[in-house]
């Protein structure tokens, strides 16, 4: 009898007592808005954005609805108009050129190589044709951000990082969201912290940071927050910059806070379980692993591996039986765009040339959650299922050719 894995790949960790106190005495004195505050009150909202601007070593952050809205945002500030074209990563989630495009912008998607990251000669190939890249560290991959930043710099291209999957990540020490002008991050449910939904902004920029927070839906009332620039930054924007309501509100940024104080231990505990994975898929014939330079600290919050040139039909098998023995592989070769996976060309508004290099490693790439509800042995069955399942395959397809 082949053993079976019983665990669940998207059973997140409880909130915090700590948290959850938090959001009944919120839900008890009822100001939930972040601006309604008692008197000498800081509120929730603003000491989160302090505390967060701490942890990622920024001037200023501001507090969000999603992920998405952070991008967005980010954008606008930066001066991205409809008709303007974005760079971006061919190798992403939906909600990345989904932002780009609810500018009414448009999407050039950049490659992406077999180390899971931006494909840089195709960025500097790329560079003279938009002002803007959003840099999506897509799974927590992040790429050589010293020729990145150069790239760019050098082509005159604002960078923008998506740090959906790298908070409390860092590229030589520098944490990510930190390397471009503005740093997203997302505090929805799958992510490293968990309010559901929720989204956080960091920049060094004063006129940047006064524009998002005026974005967001100040209402003029600025001056409650306290990672911002001074009152006076706001003074010419404040009569041209449009409110696009997207504010966090305090219920959310009660729960965020405790998390905030826990994420180091927590990002260790991932990268403890991606570390067990790795070992346990090490050596399967036929199967890549994607290698972490020693440059990047990385939070494995979850795995990727390739089977690069493998026939579509036996990827496919492989997916089922490991999803028949409990392990749920996501394969972003697959040609409908299903669950969360999805390509660039399932993007039809944001048409691009071929990339068959992208193509190649998409066609071959799997994908799974480590949550930290599994245990180091958990982590360890599951490598062993997949790496039996792969032998079998490979002998399988190896004997049909
Ligand atoms: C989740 C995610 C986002 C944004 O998330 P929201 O769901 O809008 O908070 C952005 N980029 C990537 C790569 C993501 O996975």
């Amino acid at each position: 009898m082949s053993e079976r894995f019983t665990g669940n790949f998207t059973q997140q960790e409880p909130i915090p007592e700590e948290g959850i106190a938090a959001a009944v005495e919120a839900m008890r004195h009822g100001r939930l808005h972040r601006y309604n505050l008692a008197p000498g009150e800081a509120g929730e909202v603003a000491l989160l954005e302090e505390e967060f601007a701490a942890f990622t070593g920024a001037r200023y952050c501001l507090a969000v609805a999603s992920g998405g809205y952070a991008m967005a945002t980010a954008l606008r500030a930066v001066g991205v108009r409809p008709g303007d074209a974005v760079l971006s990563n061919a190798f992403t989630l939906a909600p990345v050129p989904g932002a780009i495009a609810s500018l009414g912008a448009r999407p050039i998607h950049v490659g992406v190589t077999e180390a899971l990251t931006i494909d840089l000669d195709d960025l500097a190939a790329k560079a003279d044709r938009a002002r803007v890249l959003l840099l999506s560290h897509m799974r927590g991959h992040i790429a050589d951000m010293d020729r990145l930043m150069a790239i760019c710099d050098a082509a005159g291209v604002t960078v923008i990082e998506d740090c959906a999957h790298t908070m409390g990540a860092a590229w030589r020490g520098v944490p990510s969201g930190r390397h471009g002008a503005v740093g997203c991050y997302s505090t929805q449910t799958y992510k490293h912290m968990n309010s559901g939904e929720g989204g956080l902004i960091v920049t060094d920029d004063a006129e940047l940071a006064a524009r998002m927070i005026l974005f967001s839906g100040s209402y003029m009332l600025y001056a409650r927050h306290r990672a911002a620039p001074p009152p006076e930054a706001f003074d010419r924007l404040k009569w041209e910059t449009p409110n696009v309501s997207g504010r966090m509100d305090n219920l959310r940024a009660a729960i965020l806070r405790p998390q905030l104080r826990g994420l180091r231990a927590r990002c260790a505990a991932w990268t403890e379980r991606y570390r067990v994975v790795e070992e346990g898929l090490r050596g399967t014939p036929g199967l890549s692993l994607v290698e972490r330079p020693a440059e990047e600290a990385f939070v494995g919050s979850s795995f990727q591996f390739l089977l690069l040139d493998w026939p579509a039909e036996a990827i496919a098998g492989l997916v089922a039986r490991c999803a028949r023995r409990g392990v749920e592989l996501k394969w972003f070769g697959e040609a409908e765009p299903r669950g969360f996976t999805s390509r660039y060309d399932s993007w039809r508004y944001a048409p691009s040339e071929p990339m068959p290099a992208t193509d190649r490693v998409l066609a071959g790439l799997l994908d799974m959650r480590l949550p930290l509800t599994f245990s180091l042995e958990d982590c360890a069955q599951v490598a062993r299922i997949i790496r039996a399942e792969v032998q079998a395959a490979a002998q399988g397809h190896q004997a049909a050719e």
